[in-house]
């Protein structure tokens, strides 16, 4: 068994060796490759999993990639590295570059490795729950379907019963629950919360439908793109081209929006946008609107509807939340070259 796992790495180590040898640009650390490569080579007692595990990891965060990209050199990142080199790169103007080598990266030069990705979906991965292992490719399962360990709520925690704990004790729980034997006034607390959260929902959608109902209701396929301010430290910000709605002109400026002074240094980005008005106006106009995917986005967001009057004084909505679901979300957004959404348009009758 040894024998055969130093077989398969000695496979695997010739290519380091010419990737120096051939790509002389690529020799930024070779001292240190060297030494890692001879660490490797005489700690035979390592399982091969673990040396695999070594060599098939993202260079950035040093976890195992389910989706891998490599740079033009041959170095791996896990897709969420990929995007997030991409996107601090539109932050601070510069060029996106392989952690590695300092070549050039982008969404055409980089390409997936499947081979990684399916060897990588072999490598055994550790249930969360249980400590098993199992090969990546069907943890997953297990760890929602089948582990013992997985936590799981009482059935019926929507009358109030706060219990939960691993799988294997929920049977014997649910059998001594005391909540069914509850009044109707008792778990009215515990449904009232269900409600509320439900109405919030029912609310948005009935807002959405009567909207939808108005008499004038357009919609636009837009693309925000990147921009640089003048000032001395430039800024992202990203507009569309000029669209027309209702007779008029308008345009989408969107920004970044973070806790931190710097953007690149923020992990927890989320973007915001602004309808503002480019025709001058006599009459003001109150304008509901609201952004989706639309047929060419890719962005996740969650409906939310805005209101602004626009008047001859007033041209510019307030910034509002671009509402895409999360921070990853979001750095997607910012790797790409272009936003694509539809924005809907829903004037008040006056
Ligand atoms: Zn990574
Ligand atoms: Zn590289
Ligand atoms: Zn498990
Ligand atoms: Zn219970």
């Amino acid at each position: 068994m040894a024998e055969s796992a130093e077989s398969a790495l000695s496979v695997i180590y010739p290519e380091n060796a010419n990737e120096n040898k051939e790509n002389e640009k690529c020799s930024f650390e070779p001292e240190k490759k060297r030494q890692k490569t001879e660490a490797h080579s005489s700690a035979i007692d390592f399982k091969l999993e673990e040396r695999l595990s070594g060599i098939l990891c993202c260079a950035v965060c040093l976890d195992l990639p389910q989706t891998c990209y490599q740079c033009c050199n041959g170095h791996l990142m896990c897709c969420g590295c990929f995007n997030h080199l991409l996107a601090d790169a539109r932050l601070k103007d510069e060029t996106a570059t392989c952690p590695n080598c300092r070549c050039e990266i982008s969404k055409n030069s980089c390409t997936r490795n499947l081979a990684v990705e399916k060897a990588v979906s072999e490598l055994p991965s550790q249930c969360e729950f249980c400590a098993l292992q199992l090969p990546r490719n069907s943890i997953e399962h297990h760890e929602r379907e089948l582990c013992s360990e997985r936590p799981s709520k009482c059935k019926f925690s929507r009358i109030g019963c706060p219990w939960h704990g691993p799988y294997h004790e929920l049977s014997r729980h649910e059998g001594s629950c005391v909540h069914p034997q509850k009044s109707g006034l008792e778990i009215m607390e515990s449904l009232n919360k269900i409600d509320d959260i439900q109405e919030a929902e029912h609310r948005l959608y009935k807002d959405i439908f009567n909207l939808l109902s108005f008499e004038k209701v357009t919609f636009n396929d837009l693309q925000l793109k990147p921009y640089r301010t003048d000032d001395f430290i430039t800024k992202l910000f990203y507009e569309t081209s000029r669209f027309s709605a209702f007779n008029h002109q308008w345009v989408i400026r969107a920004k970044v929006i973070h806790d931190q002074k710097d953007p690149a240094h923020s992990s927890e980005r989320s973007l915001s946008y602004q309808l503002v008005l480019k025709s001058k106006i006599n009459q003001p106009i109150t304008l509901h609107y609201m952004v989706l995917k639309g047929p060419y986005g890719e962005m996740k967001v969650k409906p939310a509807i805005y209101k602004h009057e626009f008047s001859s004084d007033s041209v510019e909505a307030t910034h509002q939340d671009l509402p895409v679901i999360d921070a990853i979300e979001c750095n997607k957004l910012l790797a790409a070259k272009t936003i694509n959404m539809r924005l809907l348009m829903f004037q008040l009758p006056s």
